[in-house]
């Protein structure tokens, strides 16, 4: 592999923060992680805020009057502020903790969609979510009675913006899309899309999960009503993700999970719900998770998503090249220039499955499958496709890589 020059960051020294990226697999093969979009690695940094608070600040917060639990609940407000920050909401309680984006979402169409959402209404989606941001609002279909539109997309997995005149009725109540393909990388406009759907008198929930990680998020320049992210996307571990939800919505609207922390009284009779945000962070919540993502979120600041968001643009250019090289590859998706760092293809004639095996004996990491995306991948005429995503710490040369292991399994598929 040659050495190649690329943007600002000090990719060498970023990675040297990531035990498990000097990893070596089948023997003596290098790890190259690019199944980034499914999840992340975690810097040094995080673990350690982690091993920490599991060997020196752990309690339950919340709950204790004691010394202990007081430092837990410290921590733990403390790294909600550190996410209100980062995607510069207003307030603190306008994060609520989740166990991720897919339970962020699913409060959303529970809570606010139950109370809100009749016989007739419509939710507008697009014909590129992941099932995360489908599947809920087929079920509050089922329950409510109302009716679920889609924008359309090109061949290329661009939204069919013309197309936004005739989805928009008086009974649009809800705009749910998704801001970055996991499959497609397309980065979606949300901005036109948030006045278009404020403009229908519809609110607008952004499923942020492949954006928040490697770009920089305002919710209020964004005018979003909610958005939704998870931790282990960005740096931060599995279990715990955020809901962000304007005051006044997130105030008005019905608990989704009953139990403890969640109320202001009980009595047998019923109960009064706790102020935001513990009305919707019902029993123990996932403590040094937070923590994680807090520390997380801290990495993150320090390397710039600025930077990050060129370096991996910089990786997708050099992915399509490399893996043009090849007529019997089809990549899914928009030019470089329209997506973010994924990179999905097909090849003729080869499942995909077989493919991301043959790529994983050369040490290459990427994702086969649907990536919980059927119908996009049902519009693209293909059931399943081969997936690289890429993160700030993968270098040009892990993408020559990724190129070279390509051509050495399409040499085996035409033995
Ligand atoms: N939405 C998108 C666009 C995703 O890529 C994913 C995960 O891959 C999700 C939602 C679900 O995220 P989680 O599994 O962390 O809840």
């Amino acid at each position: 592999m040659t050495l190649i020059e690329t943007s600002t960051l000090d990719v060498q020294s970023l990675r040297s923060d990531f035990p498990i990226l000097s990893t070596k697999i089948h023997g003596d093969k290098p790890l190259v992680y690019l199944d980034n979009a499914a999840t992340t690695q975690r810097p040094r940094s995080v673990i350690d805020v982690m091993t920490t608070a599991y060997e020196e600040q752990y309690a339950n917060v919340h709950r204790g009057i004691h010394w202990l639990s007081e430092l837990s609940t410290d921590l733990y407000e403390n790294a909600r502020e550190s996410i209100q920050c980062f995607i510069n909401a207003r307030r603190s309680h306008e994060i609520i903790f989740t166990s991720g984006t897919t339970a962020s979402i699913n409060l959303v169409a529970r809570s606010w969609g139950d109370a809100n959402v009749g016989q007739g209404d419509e939710i507008l989606l697009t014909e590129m979510e992941h099932h995360s941001n489908l599947i809920p609002w087929h079920q509050l279909a089922q329950r409510t009675g109302c009716t679920i539109k889609f924008v359309p997309l090109t061949d290329d997995g661009l939204l069919v913006l013309d197309a936004l005149d005739d989805l928009f009725s008086e009974r649009t109540k809800l705009v749910s899309v998704v801001a970055v393909s996991n499959v497609l990388g397309t980065i979606n406009p949300l901005e036109t899309i948030i006045r278009r759907a404020h403009d229908a008198g519809a609110l607008v929930l952004v499923d942020a999960a492949q954006s928040v990680p490697h770009s920089v998020t305002d919710v209020q320049k964004l005018d979003a009503d909610f958005l939704a992210f998870s931790g282990h996307k960005m740096l931060g571990p599995s279990g715990i993700g955020a809901l962000y939800g304007r005051e006044s919505l997130l105030e008005a609207m019905p608990p989704f999970l009953g139990g403890g922390s969640m109320i202001h009284s009980a009595d047998l009779d019923g109960f009064k719900p706790a102020d935001l945000p513990a009305k919707f962070e019902a029993g123990t919540p996932p403590i040094v998770p937070a923590l994680g993502m807090a520390a997380a979120v801290q990495y993150l600041e320090k390397v710039g998503l600025e930077a990050v968001h060129q370096h991996e643009h910089e990786l997708t250019r050099k992915a399509h090249q490399v893996l043009q090289q090849s007529d019997e590859v089809r990549l899914l998706g928009p030019s470089p220039s329209e997506k973010a760092g994924i990179v999905s293809f097909v090849v003729e004639g080869v499942q995909a499955n077989d493919l991301a095996m043959v790529l994983d004996e050369q040490g290459v990491a990427v994702r086969a499958g649907h990536h919980c995306a059927m119908p996009l991948h049902a519009r693209m005429g293909v059931s399943a496709s081969a997936r690289a995503s890429f993160y700030f710490y993968n270098t040009l040369e892990e993408v020559e890589k990724l190129g070279e292991a390509l051509q050495a399994a399409l040499r085996i598929f035409r033995r």
